[in-house]
């Protein structure tokens, strides 16, 4: 533990005052650092089941499980003890090892991609799955969507340029022109503005990625239209073009249903992306990602096709471990669990909120959900823009203040686990009627 002084200032607000001492903003990623609610980001010092433990001693249910991964809770005993024992024989071989081989079977089974290649991060996963599809299509431009995240990739970190299908401007200071003039941003959910784009540029055209079911900009569900959903038409508009479909399921994946967004819909509807992102989940709390589709795409990878693809750490023996023992414990009661725990909390939030006389959107993929604080149905970027960020800061103050943590941006997507148990959503409910006073 860090030598803190035991006086009034809470050990947490020391603590960031050193972190940002060292570290631009006190933290190792933006959304951490309560910019988008104000006030201090707390520090924690402990993680079990549902629960989080600040440097104060503050508990809180935590709705945010690291962003995802945590599907079993913080510290579930049978994931520590297979990693426990994995670290004792050595935490990074850099040879091929048995876990990997098992994560990868079990990702091939779950989902419909033949082949994977493990990764560290889901930004690497994306990266190299655009790489992949430019290497196998001989094409360079990239397609994705406005509010859709897929990690710190230059050529995704794009801003629509001047018109649909006109190319994109850097999303941030640092990325060149050059890396983002080949990539087009379209509105969300905009099925006439990707017909626009395939018949301007289609034979250019590598890759669309899109997230499965967006959760960057709050949940985002694909739209269905006559019965066919988005993801279906964007398979199929790529496969008529020569375009290869990337489907990010990096948040969604093992977490959305058993078998991801993709169980939502493309299971139904009889369609398979090209390519697949996965991350988060399938690392069980340690840096672990993937990405995989078609054998036959995935074959023009090196060492046995021409496209470059490497990794110091990636399929780390401790972290397929961690990867591995949660996929294995993820069965059908923790997602039936985890889904039943969210409708609970999704109508008791909006309960409360109705109660209080704010206007709220609640939207889900599968157990992953979004609350945007607005009356207008959020379908895209634009729409989900339209949350009222100052009511929700009043409003995950006053859960925090209530022992809930609430992810600190509104346009977030919110997590639960197999450990959020009566205990735990009890908390939640009893914190929600005076939370959403505080948003009035
Ligand atoms: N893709 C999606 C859909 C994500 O949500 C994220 C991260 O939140 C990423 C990619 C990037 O993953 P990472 O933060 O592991 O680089």
């Amino acid at each position: 533990m860090p030598t803190l002084d035991q006086g009034s200032v809470p050990a947490s607000e020391q603590l960031f005052a050193r972190a940002k001492a060292v570290t631009p903003g006190g933290v190792n990623s933006p959304v951490r650092a309560f910019n988008a609610v104000g006030g201090t980001p707390r520090f924690m010092r402990e993680a079990k089941g549902a629960w989080l433990t600040d440097v104060d001693d503050n508990r809180y249910v935590d709705l945010v499980c690291s962003w995802g991964p945590m599907l079993l809770g913080h510290a579930h005993p049978e994931v520590q003890a297979a990693v426990q024992a994995a670290v004792a024989r050595g935490t990074s071989y850099g040879t091929p090892t048995v876990p990997e081989v098992e994560l990868a079977e079990e990702i091939v089974a779950r989902t419909p991609v033949e082949e994977i290649r493990l990764v560290s991060s889901g930004t690497e996963a994306t990266m190299s799955a655009i790489r992949l599809a430019r290497g196998f299509t001989g094409r360079d431009v990239v397609i994705k969507f406005a509010g859709c995240y897929h990690g710190h990739v230059d050529a995704l970190l794009a801003s629509a340029g001047s018109g649909l299908a006109t190319f994109a401007v850097p999303g941030t200071p640092g990325v060149p022109a050059s890396s983002t003039e080949l990539t087009l941003v379209l509105p969300y959910n905009d099925r006439a503005a990707v017909e626009a784009a395939f018949a301007e540029h289609g034979e250019r055209i590598a890759c669309l990625i899109t997230e499965a079911a967006p959760g960057n900009m709050g949940v985002v569900p694909p739209g269905s239209v006559d019965g066919r959903g988005f993801n279906g038409f964007l398979a199929e508009i790529c496969r008529r073009h020569g375009a290869l479909f990337i489907s990010d399921e990096v948040m969604t994946g093992f977490r959305a249903t058993r078998e991801g967004a993709w169980g939502l819909d493309g299971k139904h509807e009889g369609w398979t992306p090209d390519l697949m992102t996965f991350g988060k989940v399938m690392g069980g709390g340690f840096p672990a990602a993937a990405f995989g589709g078609r054998a036959e795409v995935m074959q023009t990878l090196s060492p046995v096709g021409p496209v470059y693809q490497a990794g110091t750490l990636s399929g780390n023996p401790v972290a397929t471990t961690a990867g591995l023992a949660t996929l294995r414990l993820a069965t059908d009661e923790v997602y039936a669990h985890i889904a039943s725990a969210a409708e609970t909390v999704k109508a008791a939030t909006s309960e409360a909120l109705t109660r209080a006389g704010v206007a709220h959107v609640v939207q889900a993929a599968g157990t992953m959900f979004s609350v945007f604080f607005t009356d207008t149905p959020v379908t895209d970027f634009a729409t989900a823009s339209t949350t009222d960020v100052a009511a929700y800061a009043a409003f995950f103050h006053a859960m925090l203040a209530r022992g809930v943590y609430l992810p600190p941006s509104a346009y977030e997507a919110w997590f639960l686990s197999s450990a959020h148990d009566d205990d735990a959503i009890g908390a939640i409910l009893a914190a929600l009627p005076e939370a959403a006073q505080a948003a009035a």
